[in-house]
């Protein structure tokens, strides 16, 4: 029997998880380990690592690796800019369009890198269950737009599995803990990873889950701590050398090891001593205390708090109204996440489950569901940003707003601006700013003809539909002709 499993596509971290009897579980064959780094890599006779092996060869093929491809998932060109300087890809693709990275001989694109990675759970899962998995449950931030979503679910199209559901993974977080149990409560889950943060706020009741509100930071995580302190150690090792130190891809690589292995090191010990090697040589040789460190830190998980604070806001309730703090993702390890959070939230996080294998975990208590085995269970869950289309002198009208609950359906009627206008343009658009051009495009199309008549006459019904995973159908219609448009959003990042 084909099994539906939950997966936890992580952009540093991967892992899947199913329901066995009544329990979920991690899955992972024997002697290996339950997390699949996010990592592939290119060798020269073109052919593909993934996972741990990848990893630890980033050093010897930085430019062939590539770590954090969920950070361009459904993204452009001109979105992620600004990670491209930071990182030592070779990539291909122009404005507006698909992105792609060279892994060794091959140019592939997110969706396609990430496919090796559900290729890889997939095999697993199959391996320690001993039958064929075909479906699958995969989490996305709480701030993933559509875009985004489309991309994931395209990448478990591309590996073979049938992607029964895209869920946010501070929801998954909810279910894992049994949060549904509770009768009534007001939680937050807080979810630091690798290379991103997210904070939702949930009510539970009567066994349902409402998901009040998410914010978050598409460009924050445990991999922006590891640069940060890899920056101070860099700076001391060129004090310490004569000549200029070169930023080769090596020696960035090095850093970044260096530097995670030290942080980790101090979520259990007070000091640790960190050794740079680079240009054959020893560059840098200190101890490093968890005080420095934190002193470090402290701005950037300071920058947490902000989202929190707003995503409080949007639910209309105070810290203190918060019953529960679930802590998600490898980073809430680290004591002084804890601390701050704990302090802000005026409570004691709760951090009994593993926390990188929260977030697979509800996953696959969400793909029971799905397989029809729990009926006592049912979630709400929101769309993190708003939806609208462009109106006249590129002004922004918002159809559905950030968080509303989906699945959801708005109608409503626009007209025409100019005398026997015989077209309408519907611009779909995603976001929060009035002015239209400032928001994400995510679909253009064009109604008619339609009855020419003046200004002002013509009744054109918009109907925006998002289903339960977050992704949007839109439909225009002329109500006197009844000409009319259908039209399922595949952001232009999409894969064609
Ligand atoms: P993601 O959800 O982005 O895939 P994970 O939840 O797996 O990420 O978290 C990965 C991050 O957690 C990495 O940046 C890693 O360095 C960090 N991490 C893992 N263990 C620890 C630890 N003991 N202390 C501090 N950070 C940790
Ligand atoms: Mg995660």
């Amino acid at each position: 029997m084909p099994r539906v499993v939950g997966i936890d596509l992580g952009t540093t971290n991967s892992l899947v998880a199913a329901v066995i009897d009544g329990r979920a579980q991690i899955l992972h064959p024997e002697g290996a380990s339950s997390m699949v780094p996010s990592v592939v890599s290119g060798r020269p006779d073109g052919t593909l690592v993934i996972g741990d092996r990848a990893r630890e060869e980033v050093g010897q093929f930085p430019q062939d690796t590539i770590f954090s491809a969920k950070r361009f998932m459904g993204r452009d060109r001109a979105d992620v800019a600004d990670l491209l300087e930071k990182l030592p890809y070779e990539t291909m693709g122009k404005a507006g369009g698909q992105i792609r990275l060279r892994v060794g001989k091959q140019w592939m694109t997110p969706p396609q890198i990430s496919a090796e990675i559900l290729r890889t759970l997939k095999r697993h899962a199959e391996d320690a269950l001993d039958s064929l998995v075909e479906q699958a449950v995969i989490t996305v931030p709480a701030y993933f737009n559509d875009g985004q979503r489309q991309a994931t679910r395209d990448a478990g199209q591309l590996a073979g599995l049938e992607v029964l559901r895209i869920l946010n993974e501070p929801t998954a977080a909810c279910l894992a803990y049994g949060l549904q149990e509770k009768r009534e409560g007001t939680f937050a889950v807080y979810d630091l990873g690798g290379g991103t943060f997210d904070i939702s706020i949930l009510r539970v009741e009567g066994g349902v889950f409402e998901v009040l509100a998410t914010n978050g930071d598409t460009e924050l995580g445990g991999d922006d701590l590891d640069r940060l302190i890899g920056e101070k150690f860099f700076e001391e090792a060129c004090r310490n050398h004569p000549k200029p130190l070169p930023r080769t891809p090596e020696m960035m690589a090095m850093l970044r090891h260096v530097s995670e292995e030290a942080k980790i090191a101090l979520t259990h010990e007070k000091e640790t001593t960190v050794r740079l090697y680079g240009c054959e040589q020893l560059l840098l040789e200190r101890t490093l205390t968890r005080v420095e460190l934190e002193e470090w830190i402290r701005p950037l998980i300071a920058r947490t708090l902000e989202p929190c604070r707003k995503a409080l806001e949007d639910a209309d309730l105070l810290a203190e109204e918060i019953d529960e703090v679930i802590m998600v993702g490898g980073s809430t390890r680290v004591p002084l996440v804890r601390k701050m959070v704990g302090e802000y939230f005026e409570c004691e996080p709760h951090v009994e489950l593993n926390p990188d294998e929260v977030v697979a975990l509800g996953a696959a208590v969400q793909a029971d569901i799905l397989a029809g085995n729990r009926r006592d269970l049912l979630l709400l869950d929101v769309t993190p940003l708003s939806l609208g289309i462009e109106t006249y002198g590129g002004g922004y009208s918002r159809m559905i707003p950030r968080n509303a609950t989906v699945p959801c359906s708005v109608t409503d009627l626009y007209t025409t601006f100019v005398d026997n206008q015989s077209h309408v343009d519907v611009h779909v658009l995603q976001g929060e700013h009035e002015i239209a051009a400032r928001n994400r495009s995510l679909a253009r199309f064009k109604l008619g003809p339609i009855a020419p008549m003046p200004a002002g006459f013509a009744r054109i019904e918009v109907i925006f539909t998002l289903d339960a995973d977050g992704i949007l159908k839109v439909s225009a219609k002329d109500q006197r002709t009844g000409t009319a448009q259908a039209f399922d959003v595949k952001p232009p990042s999409g894969m064609t």
